[in-house]
């Protein structure tokens, strides 16, 4: 190991700072050759005294830790320690075992160059005959394969797999520990692949482990074949290797791989194929700890499986940021039910012949400690297609009700509709957790809560949706369909849903007086309503114009601004007492 000339200072010639008699030699100078011995040693070795300090240390120490023997007299061996994560739980094991005679401790050494290598620090305690300590041995053997011959039996079992005689993943985090320092001083990048055999677990069933192992070790020995001298593929687990690159590895070596590993292996007479999914992550790019590193190389390995596997698929960091922040978002949401941050405003739905109230539209807003309060479209974006979508109806529901039944006992008593997405309408519990919700308020007829779903992409299990429907009308709720009009399949839903209600959507309500396509559709909606006998209410009404033209075209229901904002439950009342007052809204017919 320290075979290199010229760094092994001279037999003879006078070493400066080491110490004149080694301890422990003293009286003995007539045996040089003990002192020649810790010279010659191949194992590093160092000598400190009873309180630590390096008196002496041997050539191959020097060329382990790269600093010669005049820079490390006097100091401490824990000098060499790796100063990085865990190294204070390291140090603190280190300073027990100086307490004991004798042990062994594996630690990361911190060489000159930087690098972090797995070492096995042996310690041994030397007395006086008086029995007080005079010295202390350490030897310092490195683990790492590629700059130590193998190490003593039982650590290369730690370090390096039987089977393949890979590095495992205790060496490997090693070993990518050191080449993210290396690659950030360096400048350079650094590829984490994730490689998996597919169908493995498969293949070792129908051949059994024996032929097993040996595929694995075929695996290896094909993958290692294209690897450059400082590359490094460890096993990691049964059928997972992991390959280190200092590089961006190009399609055209990702193919070579793929390839490689698909060429047939004669097996006992048999020729079998294997093929492989591998994930790649990039470092600096990736910016991140060497464990999550990994665990975004497995990611990606495992999107290359369901892209059909025989792939690779490259970790994408940014994407990966925004997956985090959608995260981080949806929790705080839930956290926001769970904290009661959410309040229900109520929109007034009127009857423009007559003018009377016909119910309120309940829509949700989130009072954010920080953010104040917010619109539904700051935060259900998030939500919608979550499970969060299917709580927070729950939470509307129940609400809905607890409001009826207060305003039951204030003697209003107009129907509540809620908006249900339809991820929650198909839950094949929604009928029943609807019914037992309603159970929790017997006072209230199921008449008073209406659902307003969502013409969307969403309901395009129509079979469902009509069993749902069909389940929620045999309770006395009726179903409103939302936003009519902007769907593909508006004439399919209106045929087939049994719907009690159609709600035009705003945005064509909005310009009808000035766009003549939207006065259009508005027309059409009306005259398929009709057609159909379904009821019909428009959205958007911002003003007696609008409320109008929309009754001279047939419809009589509206919800608008024009008519009210939504509101919180405590301004209805008064709302309520203010409405017949605005004449001109009265009696439109
Ligand atoms: P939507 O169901 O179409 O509700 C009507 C939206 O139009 C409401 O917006 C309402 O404030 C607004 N609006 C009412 N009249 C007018 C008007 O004259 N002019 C204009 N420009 N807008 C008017 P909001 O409250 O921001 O809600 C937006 C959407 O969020 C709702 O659209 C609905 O799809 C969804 N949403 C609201 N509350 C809930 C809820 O509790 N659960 C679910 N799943 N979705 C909800
Ligand atoms: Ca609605
Ligand atoms: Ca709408």
């Amino acid at each position: 190991m320290c075979s290199s000339q010229g760094l092994v200072p001279e037999r003879n010639a006078p070493r400066p700072a080491a110490p004149d008699e080694l301890p422990g030699t003293r009286g003995r100078s007539a045996m040089p050759q003990v002192e020649q011995a810790f010279f010659d040693a191949s194992e590093a070795m160092l000598i400190t005294d009873a309180g630590q300090r390096i008196l002496a240390v041997n050539p191959a120490l020097e060329l382990l830790v790269g600093l010669d023997a005049a820079s490390l007299l006097g100091r401490s061996p824990d000098c060499f320690v790796a100063p990085r994560q865990g190294a204070s739980q390291c140090l603190a094991d280190w300073q027990l075992l100086l307490q004991q005679e004798q042990g062994r401790l594996e630690m990361l050494l911190h060489d000159a160059q930087g690098r972090d290598r797995p070492t096995l620090f042996s310690f041994r305690r030397v007395r006086h005959p008086s029995g007080t300590t005079s010295h202390h041995v350490v030897t310092l053997t490195a683990l790492d394969r590629s700059l130590a011959g193998p190490g003593p039996r039982a650590s290369r079992e730690a370090y390096f797999d039987a089977l393949t005689g890979l590095p495992n993943l205790k060496l490997l985090t090693q070993l990518l520990q050191d080449a993210m320092v290396h690659a950030q001083g360096a400048g350079e990048t650094l590829a984490v692949c994730s490689l998996d055999i597919d169908h493995f677990k498969r293949i070792n069933d129908q051949l059994g482990e024996l032929a097993g192992d040996r595929l694995l070790a075929s695996f290896a020995r094909r993958v290692s074949h294209l690897l450059a001298g400082d590359e490094v593929l460890a096993r990691v687990g049964g059928d997972e290797f992991v390959l280190l690159l200092h590089r961006e590895p190009d399609e055209a070596f990702l193919e070579r791989l793929l390839t490689a590993i698909r060429q047939p292996i004669r097996l006992d007479g048999q020729t079998l194929r294997l093929s492989a999914s591998i994930g790649v992550t990039l470092y600096p790019d990736d910016e991140q700890e060497g464990d999550v590193l990994l665990r975004h190389a497995t990611q990606a390995m495992y999107r290359a499986k369901q892209r059909g596997r025989n792939t690779y698929h490259r970790f994408d960091p940014g994407h990966d940021r925004q997956l985090q922040v959608r995260q981080a978002q949806r929790d705080r949401f839930a956290r926001a039910i769970d904290n009661d941050e959410l309040r229900l405003y109520y929109q007034p739905q009127v009857d423009m012949l007559g003018g009377e109230v016909v119910g309120l539209e309940a829509l949700v807003r989130w009072q954010h400690p920080e953010r104040g309060l917010l619109a539904p479209g700051e935060f259900l974006p998030v939500v919608e297609g979550t499970p969060l979508a299917a709580a927070l109806g729950e939470w509307v529901i129940h609400r809905a009700l607890r409001q009826l039944s207060d305003w039951q006992e204030a003697g209003i008593t107009l129907p509540i509709s809620v908006n249900i997405s339809p991820v929650h309408l198909l839950q094949p519990d929604f009928v029943a957790r609807l019914e037992a919700l309603l159970a929790t308020h017997p006072q209230v007829p199921p008449g008073s809560i209406k659902l307003e779903v969502l013409e969307s992409a969403a309901l395009h299990d129509m079979q469902a949706a009509l069993e749902a429907i069909h389940r929620c009308k045999s309770l006395g709720i009726a179903v409103a369909i939302d936003d009519f009009g902007t769907g593909f399949s508006s004439l399919t839903y209106l045929r087939q849903l049994p719907v009690d209600l159609i709600k035009i959507d705003q945005s064509f309500v909005r310009d009808m007086l000035v766009d003549a396509n939207d006065m259009a559709i508005v027309e059409s909606v009306i005259y398929m309503a009709k057609r159909f006998g379904r009821p019909m209410l428009a959205e958007g009404v911002e003003t007696l114009a609008h409320a109008r033209a929309l009754v001279a075209l047939g419809c009589h229901q509206a919800q608008g601004y024009g008519i009210a904002r939504p509101m919180p439950p405590e301004q209805l009342p008064a709302w309520l007492v203010t409405w017949p007052e605005r004449s001109e809204w009265q009696g439109l017919g």
